[in-house]
């Protein structure tokens, strides 16, 4: 039989993740502590109302009787009777003063707090956006794109949202109601206990639709969540659902999560619409005592204006407190799935200790590597490779033979499960992930252009780059004439993803981009298709520029790149099987000659 845990450790699992929430707030205190202030003088204003009505009115009530001649008010005639018109206006604008402060307070109190809780919402945010960079390339394999924006954006403006409201509610209201409460009873206990009688029935609607409310509103995130992922892969993937024909199947799928959406906010608004009309209805019930009373007793107006306004005025708070347990629920599914995020520790980090990898020669050395994606099979197996500094090396082999895997390893995407790898001597575990990856160039298949200018696309392989340098890497990648050609030349926005551009001009961007970078390590995967002539042979200028001088270790699907290379790696199935140059493994190696007569016997040159 399971144990149950101790109540004060329940209560402590409770407010775990409010206090972490607090903890948010420390550096903004001030601010917080001076909106809640206003909160409680606010409250104490609004509770104090009716005692101003009644001291008002009575005096002003008693003057009004006495009045014979109303005419006789601007003539001064009733001054010696009862209080003057000067201390009747004194009196009456008591009223409005305290109304006056109180808004000021309420104001106040709103205003700081939202104050607080917009700069926790940047900052949670920020630190969210950070945490995701920090992590290791697997995460993002796992987790999706749209789930995690979801995470950004919306858990992280309900948490923002709920905490205004929580915390401008839960000191405010209950202060608001607690001096409402004893006012009236010292109005008139037995008036206000006789009103007042119904009111614990309130609550009873508030815990049961409550309940409702919490449950429909986590279903309402979740499937927030779902939405934004398909909004995040139909954007990402329009290419293939437009190659497909499939936009009214994104479109039904879209329409359905809108529909679960829209069915779970109804819940929502079913639940939380009613608890009003039913606190009315008990109110009412409340009056027909009242009215009972003020019959069978008989009270003087002032008085009984007085308790009306306490009474009215006890509406709002209530039912403000009656949220407070929805808003605290929903608050807190959306900080728990913010925090559960923050908890995932990156699967690759630097150690304390790690050192900034010095400026290499590009010495690489694979030894004895094995990597493993997932338990049951291993992605590479007992490499051992050495890659002497400017040495440039074609990995060939099947696809899934484990050639992406070891350019991964190559920039520490991932650690291996086994043996070592070296770059002039250093074990990648032991520098600076950001030293390692600044000292190698990638030029990758799949072309990633930012929605922004060419030139801020080019840029991004060194930032402090100058506008001159920018256009240096752009000749010598062969694509400043066709820069030139744009509309806006340099400044021409590539469109999403680059979608304005050719296949070939994207590419010789993505080189640009390295040549900047101007990294003696160069990881190069070719790309598979092929390019018109023309465009190919660009490319291949540019690509062979760029090698020029480095370390290239190339994931070859041109013969023109395995021919060039000092050394052929053929992979299969996870290992190393042969290394030479193209005659030698011609003859050698059985795989080789295979993945020659398929890949590159007819692969452009
Ligand atoms: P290649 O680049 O030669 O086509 P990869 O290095 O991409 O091969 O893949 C090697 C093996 O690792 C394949 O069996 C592939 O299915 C597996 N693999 C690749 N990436 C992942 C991943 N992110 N998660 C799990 N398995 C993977």
């Amino acid at each position: 039989m399971s144990k149950k845990p101790p109540f004060s450790e329940l209560v402590r699992a409770f407010w775990k993740p409010y206090l972490r929430l607090l903890h948010y707030m420390l550096p903004y205190r001030k601010r917080f502590a001076l909106g809640i202030l206003c909160g409680v003088l606010a409250g104490s204003l609004s509770g104090l109302i009716p005692l101003v009505i009644k001291k008002a009115g009575e005096p002003l009530m008693a003057a009004g009787a006495r009045l014979p001649d109303k005419s006789a008010l601007w003539s001064g005639a009733v001054s010696n009777e009862g209080p003057g018109i000067e201390e009747v206006i004194g009196i009456a604008l008591l009223i409005p003063l305290v109304m006056v402060a109180r808004g000021i307070f309420s104001y106040l109190n709103v205003y700081s707090l939202a104050w607080v809780s917009l700069r926790v919402l940047r900052d949670m945010r920020t630190q969210l956006f950070g945490h995701l960079m920090s992590q290791s390339l697997d995460f993002f394999h796992r987790e999706k794109a749209g789930t995690l924006m979801s995470r950004v954006m919306s858990d992280t403006r309900v948490t923002q949202t709920a905490l205004t409201s929580i915390s401008g509610d839960i000191i405010k209201d209950p202060i608001a109601v607690l001096t409402g409460i004893v006012v009236l009873v010292a109005i008139d206990w037995k008036f206000s206990l006789t009103t007042l009688v119904l009111f614990p029935i309130c609550i009873l609607p508030i815990v049961i639709f409550g309940r409702r409310v919490r449950q429909a509103g986590k279903a309402e995130e979740r499937e927030m969540a779902q939405m934004s992922v398909i909004l995040q892969e139909t954007f990402a993937g329009v290419r293939v659902i437009k190659s497909f024909g499939r936009e009214d199947y994104q479109t039904t799928q879209f329409a359905r999560s809108s529909d679960v959406q829209c069915r779970n906010s109804m819940r929502v608004r079913r639940s939380s619409d009613i608890v009003q009309p039913l606190i009315e209805s008990v109110s009412a019930l409340g009056v027909v005592l009242a009215m009972l009373y003020v019959y069978v007793y008989g009270i003087s107006f002032a008085k009984f204006a007085a308790l009306c306004a306490g009474i009215f005025l006890l509406y709002n708070p209530v039912k403000n407190l009656s949220r407070i347990p929805m808003l605290m629920q929903k608050c807190m599914v959306s900080a728990q799935n913010i925090f559960e995020l923050l908890e995932i520790l990156p699967s690759i980090t630097d150690r304390r200790e790690s050192k900034a990898l010095p400026p290499v020669r590009g010495e690489i050395v694979f030894d004895n590597v094995s990597f493993h994606y997932t338990p049951e099979n291993a992605a590479v197996r007992d490499i051992s490779l050495h890659i002497a500094p400017g040495c440039k090396i074609a990995l060939v082999g099947a696809s899934g033979a484990g050639k992406s895997t070891l350019l991964s390893l190559l920039l520490r995407f991932y650690d291996p499960g086994a043996g070592r790898l070296t770059i002039d001597g250093h074990d990648l575990r032991d520098i600076t992930q950001n030293s390692l990856r600044s000292q190698i160039g990638t030029v990758t298949q799949e072309t990633f252009l930012f929605h922004d200018t060419i030139f801020e696309n080019i840029r991004y392989g060194r930032l402090d780059a100058t506008a001159k340098e920018v256009e240096e890497a752009a000749r010598a990648a062969f694509a400043h004439d066709f820069i030139l050609a744009q509309p806006k030349g340099y400044e021409t926005i590539v469109g999403d993803k680059g979608c304005m551009l050719s296949g070939g001009q994207q590419q010789r961007l993505a080189i640009a981009r390295a040549l900047l970078k101007n990294a003696p390590v160069l990881l190069l995967d070719e790309a598979t298709s092929a390019l018109d002539s023309e465009s190919e042979r660009m490319v291949q200028a540019a690509l062979d520029r760029l090698s020029q001088g480095r370390t290239v270790v190339a994931i070859a699907h041109r013969l023109s790149t395995v021919l060039q290379s000092d050394c052929i790696v053929v992979m299969d199935q996870g290992r190393i099987v042969a290394t030479g140059r193209h005659e030698e493994l011609l003859a050698a190696s059985e795989v080789y000659r295979s993945i020659y007569e398929l890949q590159f016997h007819h692969a452009p040159v």
